[in-house]
Parts: C-alpha cells; sequence; structure tokens
C-alpha cells in the first residue's frame, strides 16, 4: 500500500491495532498492508519507549522460542546517523555437542523520528561469526538488523578445529549458519519492528555480497515470503565448492612453486611468489589484447564477455611465453599451462568437473599508479610480498574440512596446507553431499541456492537485483550465470521481469580491480519493488580509475544478457557516452 493512501486514512487508535493484528495470521512476521493504516508514535514516544524493549515479557510473545532482548539503548543522533534505539539480542542460546556455547545474536536499530518504514536487513561474509551491523542504512531511514549466522568468531574459535571454522562439529551450528539464523533473525526482527512502530515495515530488503549474498538468494529461494527485494552480490551459489576450487588451486600453484624451487622460509612452497605482480599485469595485457575490443572500444575494459574464451586468450598467452631465460616481460611455459588449467576449473582424476571453470577477464592484473592490483591474486595466490602463504583460498582449507564436509574433519589451522595438498578429488567431494545420524542434513543440501524454480517469490511481487565482477577469483561467475540462464529458462525465459544480473567487467570479489566497482542498487532496487520502476541500467564509477590512467571513470552497468556499449562518440570516462545494448 502506498504511504501517500495510508496517510489520508484515519489514524487507528492502538488498541484497535492489536485486534487486527490479531486476526492476520502471520502479523509481525510477514507485510501486512493492514498496518499501514497507522502512523507511527512521534519520536519521543518512541524515545521513551525504547528502553523498555529489553523485556523478558516482549521476548516471550516474539515468533521464535528462546529469543533474549539484552539490551535496548536510546543511541543520541551524531553527524552521520540519526536517533535511533538499538537493541541487541540472542537467539537460542545453548550448548552444541562440541561443548561449546552458541547462540544467533542480532543487532537491531529502529530510527525514532526518520524512520522510512522499510526494514533492511544486511548481509554477512565468509563463514560469518561476525555481528553484522548495517548501520549506514539507519541514515537513509531504514530499520536495520543484522546477525554473526549463529557462532561467534571470538568466542568458538579452537585453533585445532579450524579456528573460526570450528563452529562445523556442531550439527545446529552448521544449520544455523546455512540458513536459520536469516529466518529467525528475520521473524523476530520484524515482530519488534512492529511493536516499537505499532505497525509492520511497509516493505523489506535483504542485502548483501559472497555469503551476503547467499543469505540474499535464500530470501528468494527457501523464504520467499520475508523481502520484497534483495540485492545479491557476487552470491556463492554452491559454498562449499567454492573452498573445493580453492584445494585444487592450492594443489597446482604449489606444485608450481616446487618445480620452479620457489620456497618460503618456512619451507613451505612460495604459492604467492608463483606469479609476480609485473607477471599478472601481462596476463590482464594479454586477455586485453584478445578482448579489449571485441566491444568496439579499446579501453582497458572487456565489455563482450561472451567472446572472450579460452580459443582467444591461449594464443595470446602463448605471445608472451619467454623465449629463454624467465624476466619480468615473459611467463614460463609452465606458469601459463599451470594458469589455464586453473581457469579450466576444478576436476578429478575422470577430468568431471567439480565446481566450474573460470572466465577470462582483464582484472586478473593490473597497475594503478604504482600500486599493483592487489585483488584478483589475493584468493588463489595471496599477496607477492608476504614472507608467509596467505591466498585466502588457503584459509578456507579448513571451511571445507569442519564446515562443509561430512561427518567433519577435524583439521588444525596450522595444517590448512598439507589438508589442501592431500586432497583427494576422487574421495572426498562426495562428503559434501552426504549425511550421518549426527549430520542429517548435507552441506550441499543446507547451503545451495542455485533453485530454478523462483514463482513463489516472484509471485509476491519481490525483486532481485544481481551483481558480479567478472574477474571474481572467489565465485566463478561462469556458474552463476549459467544458473541465471537456466532460472530464466525454468521460468518461461522472463526472468527480467523480476530478477536482473549485472556483469562488472574487470571488478574482483564484490569490489576492487580495474572496474567500474563502485554503486548502490538499493535505491533502484526500492523503486523496482514500490514504483514497478525497473532498473535499465546501473551508473557506477571506477574507485581506482587511475587503473585506466584517469582521473575517474563512469559506466552503465547492464542487465545480462545486454551489454555495455559505447555510443561512438564523447568521452570514453563519461556513462553518459554508453549504452546497454
Ligand atoms: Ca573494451
Amino acid at each position: 500500500m502506498k504511504l501517500s493512501i495510508a496517510s489520508a486514512l484515519p489514524r487507528l487508535l492502538p488498541s484497535v491495532f492489536v485486534f487486527l493484528c490479531a486476526l492476520a495470521t502471520g502479523c509481525g512476521g510477514s507485510d501486512d498492508d493492514t498496518s499501514a493504516v497507522t502512523q507511527p508514535p512521534a519520536a519521543a514516544d518512541l524515545a521513551t519507549a525504547c528502553p523498555g524493549l529489553a523485556s523478558t515479557t516482549l521476548a516471550a510473545a516474539l515468533p521464535v522460542a528462546k529469543t533474549n532482548l539484552l539490551t535496548a539503548t536510546l543511541v543520541a543522533a551524531t553527524a552521520t546517523t540519526p536517533e535511533h534505539c538499538q537493541l541487541d539480542g540472542e537467539i537460542n542460546r545453548r550448548t552444541g555437542i562440541d561443548g561449546q556455547s552458541y547462540a544467533i545474536r542480532f543487532r537491531l536499530r529502529m530510527p525514532t523520528g526518520t524512520w522510512n518504514g522499510r526494514f533492511f536487513m544486511g548481509g554477512g561474509g565468509g563463514t560469518n561469526g561476525t555481528l553484522i551491523d548495517p548501520i549506514a542504512r539507519v541514515a537513509q531511514g531504514y530499520a536495520t538488523i543484522g546477525t554473526d549466522g549463529g557462532h561467534d568468531n571470538t568466542a568458538n574459535n579452537l585453533p585445532a578445529a579450524g579456528g573460526t571454522s570450528s563452529f562445523g562439529i556442531d550439527p545446529q551450528a552448521r544449520a544455523d549458519f546455512a540458513y536459520g539464523a536469516y529466518d529467525q533473525v528475520t521473524q523476530v526482527g520484524k515482530a519488534l519492528v512492529n511493536t516499537f512502530y505499532k505497525q509492520n515495515p511497509a516493505h523489506s530488503y535483504y542485502v548483501g555480497c559472497s555469503e551476503g549474498g547467499r543469505e540474499a538468494m535464500l530470501m528468494t529461494q527457501r523464504f520467499p515470503q520475508y523481502y520484497d527485494g534483495v540485492v545479491a552480490g557476487d552470491p556463492v551459489l554452491h559454498i562449499p565448492l567454492g573452498p573445493l576450487s580453492g584445494l585444487y588451486t592450492t594443489q597446482l600453484f604449489a606444485g608450481l612453486a616446487q618445480r620452479s624451487g620457489l620456497a618460503l622460509a618456512n619451507g613451505e612452497p612460495a604459492i604467492n611468489k608463483t606469479y609476480s605482480d609485473p607477471d599478472l599485469l601481462l596476463v590482464r595485457n594479454a586477455v586485453l589484447a584478445a578482448c579489449d575490443g571485441l566491444d568496439g572500444l579499446v579501453d582497458g575494459i572487456v565489455d563482450n564477455r561472451t567472446a572472450c574464451t579460452p580459443a582467444l586468450v591461449n594464443p595470446q598467452l602463448s605471445a608472451i611465453q619467454c623465449s629463454g631465460a624467465k624476466t619480468d616481460s615473459c611467463l614460463s611455459a609452465d606458469q601459463i599451462t599451470t594458469l589455464r588449467t586453473a581457469f579450466a576449473g576444478a576436476v578429478n582424476s575422470q577430468g568431471t568437473q567439480l565446481y566450474s571453470d573460470w572466465q577470462w577477464d582483464a582484472g586478473i592484473g593490473g597497475l594503478n599508479g604504482t600500486t599493483y592490483n592487489p585483488s584478483w591474486r589475493s584468493w588463489w595466490l595471496g599477496s607477492y610480498a608476504s614472507a608467509t602463504n596467505n591466498a585466502t583460498k588457503l584459509s578456507f582449507a579448513t571451511a571445507e574440512a569442519v564446515i562443509y564436509t561430512t561427518p567433519p574433519v577435524a583439521v588444525a589451522t596450522s595444517d590448512s596446507l598439507s589438508y589442501s595438498l592431500n586432497y583427494n578429488f576422487d574421495t572426498e567431494p562426495i562428503k559434501l553431499y552426504q549425511t550421518t545420524t549426527t549430520y542429517p542434513q548435507s552441506t550441499a543440501e543446507m547451503t545451495f541456492t542455485d533453485a530454478l524454480d523462483l514463482t513463489a517469490f516472484k509471485n509476491r511481487g519481490g525483486k532481485m537485483m544481481i551483481y558480479q565482477g567478472g574477474s571474481d577469483s572467489s565465485v566463478s561467475i561462469k556458474d552463476t550465470l549459467r544458473w541465471y540462464d537456466a532460472m530464466n529458462a525454468r521460468m518461461g525465459g522472463a526472468a527480467q521481469d523480476f530478477a536482473r544480473f549485472f556483469v562488472v567487467p574487470g571488478m574482483a570479489h564484490c569490489s576492487g580491480g580495474p572496474a567500474t566497482d563502485n554503486f548502490d542498487m538499493l535505491p533502484q532496487l526500492v523503486d523496482w519493488v514500490e514504483k514497478g520502476t525497473a532498473p535499465d541500467k546501473v551508473i557506477a564509477s571506477a574507485t581506482n580509475p587511475g587503473y585506466f590512467g584517469v582521473a575517474s571513470r563512469t559506466r552503465p552497468l547492464c542487465p545480462y544478457p545486454k551489454q555495455t556499449r559505447y555510443v561512438g562518440s564523447g568521452d570514453i570516462n563519461d556513462a553518459a557516452n554508453f549504452s546497454c545494448q
């Protein structure tokens, strides 16, 4: 219901609202038009009511059992944040089968005088364990909430069981991280919004990237009843397969290091030194030589992603192979072969694809002034200058062992490399899909967000905006686009009506790289949900235009399968001179 209509209706007494609420099914747990007939209480009344929210009586009436409302604090306005009520709580405090204490923590912030009528949940990252607190959206008027996903990295952190992965020993903590926390926190958050403002949120939004993007996807699939709109950035559709691909690349690059005689002082193969920063700049330039002009404009960006195939890139890689000794201006034959193998995707000994191949794109390297692009390499290789191996994929090896493998394998944090190097791609991946009596749900079943039938979300009027970097080295954009194509086919070829995918060429995982990687999709999502204005493009700017040797660059991001095209005249750093075709 439009607010303009709501404001024209007579204001109902709270007691009448409570009566309506009692009649409505799921009141407080889902958006409900009948609630929009009331105005929220005055700011002064909300400020007075805030401390009283930390109430055991109120907690007992919430839709999720064992919810504890710990503290409610009226937070004074600052230069950046309006006055609001901060409510911290937790759900289902318990002792896991590993003897550790767990709970699903949450933090809710509700503006007293500036509420825009909307509920906003911010997504997490990695394997969560940190309390998400999207406070910047409070300044935009949203009531915001975030959770830690059901475990606490400072408390649930056993080095002998993978450190922050150690919650994977406990099956309930696995399920809470996979989906339960976001479900229960949404229910509790909406009920508390209703209690505070005497009405349900008019609209609800979930925005996240990476694991947070996976959570946003959950809200279109497992829980389509909760959110009107989601932004799913670089979404992890197959979360156990990301670390699996990392085990594969770790084996490849460790092999390259050993064959190249590259070892760290601690004796480990120097995965981070298998490609120098200038080496990766050579690869970027090879990709550009193959693919930059395919979109009609040589500008350091590969907009015609689909045409940038291995068949086009391979000859350009061969062209930079050293004829003699390795120098900064060429790659060894082994470096080129190993990189090609890595991009082809993780396979078992039969050659069966275990996850996905990877997109050749120009964000693999880059030079911004005198600073090399750190983003792409951070996942597969780690930083060149590091004295120890620090690839992010290596740090996720324990996640694969403890969180995703069933039954869990308690791998010590210090054994990440040896676990990676000894992982058997013929015998182990099946354990991501299997169950036991103690672990009755496989992690694939709990965590995958690759459903094709999104009818329930579409039919509630739900809208989703997806984005992903073409040079995402955490999650393969090819995997995500294959899902989108299959979902589109399942939805009768009409996915554009409710789900649009914006490719960001050159961008690494969620941000970074030689790319127009700076944008906020929420305002356009809100317009799509509330006004029916579909996003035909998203204007983005480069955080580091120095990669392109310019002071600024803007571009439209286009809804797939459309691509960005130069109109043929005007400044190539101005989005106004590009269209979506
Ligand atoms: Ca181009």
